[in-house]
């Protein structure tokens, strides 16, 4: 199976997939995240996109996505978080695979500043926190699996969310007209929303 989850930044995306994934054995693949791991002659070209909250080039993500749906962890199934972000890269993607569900995570943009404000990552594991909200983690400022200091992603600024934002709104949400998207509420629980993602997946809790 093949899923696009679909979403403003801070709508939890990444954490449903995440959830989703490893309760289903789907690969999850984030384009944020393969970006941020790219090293090398690309490296500064695609930090000058992210850090200015720009899309880096179609041509660059698409090969990016290509290599890494071909591995053999993704043939139970996908699921595609941060791709596509405009309707040329849904177009190409046509070309890769065919997508069995879209699912929209909705939440207003006031609630996505609020919640990327607050966002804080672990660098050694990965885990995400929020001041702002739960998850908060267990020691102010550490992460509670590898007690180091949590940091903030360069992009987690306000003037670069309000351009990533207006990205979304103006590139990436003409998508969903492309496919029969299902909308849910992100403005809930972790717990809620992974339920609400389940039950239109057709899986039981
Ligand atoms: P994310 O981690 O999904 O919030 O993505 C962080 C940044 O990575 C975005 O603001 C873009 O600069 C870049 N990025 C992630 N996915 C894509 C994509 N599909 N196309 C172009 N740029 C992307």
């Amino acid at each position: 199976m093949k899923l696009i989850f679909v979403g403003p930044q801070g709508c939890g995306k990444g954490t449903q997939a995440k959830i989703v994934s490893e309760k289903l054995g789907f690969c999850h693949i984030s384009t944020g995240d393969l970006l941020r791991g790219v090293e090398g002659d690309l490296k500064e070209e695609v930090n000058s996109h992210m850090s200015a909250g720009t899309l880096v080039p179609d041509e660059l993500i698409v090969r990016i996505l290509k290599e890494r749906v071909a591995r053999p962890d993704c043939e139970k199934g996908i699921i595609l978080d941060g791709f596509p972000r405009n309707v040329s890269q849904a177009e190409a993607l046509d070309g890769i695979m065919s997508v069995d569900k879209v699912i929209e995570i909705a939440i207003s943009d006031e609630e996505s500043v609020r919640r990327i404000s607050g966002r804080r990552n672990c660098g050694e594991c990965g885990a995400i926190y929020n001041v702002n909200k739960s998850p908060k983690p267990v020691v102010e400022g550490k992460c509670d699996k590898c007690g180091i200091e949590l940091t903030q992603r360069a992009d987690d600024n306000e003037e670069a969310l309000r351009k990533r934002l207006a990205v979304y709104h103006e590139e990436t949400e003409p998508i969903l007209e492309k496919y029969d998207s299902v909308k849910i509420n992100g403005e809930r629980s972790i717990e809620e929303v992974s339920r609400a993602v389940l039950e239109v997946l057709g899986v039981r809790d």
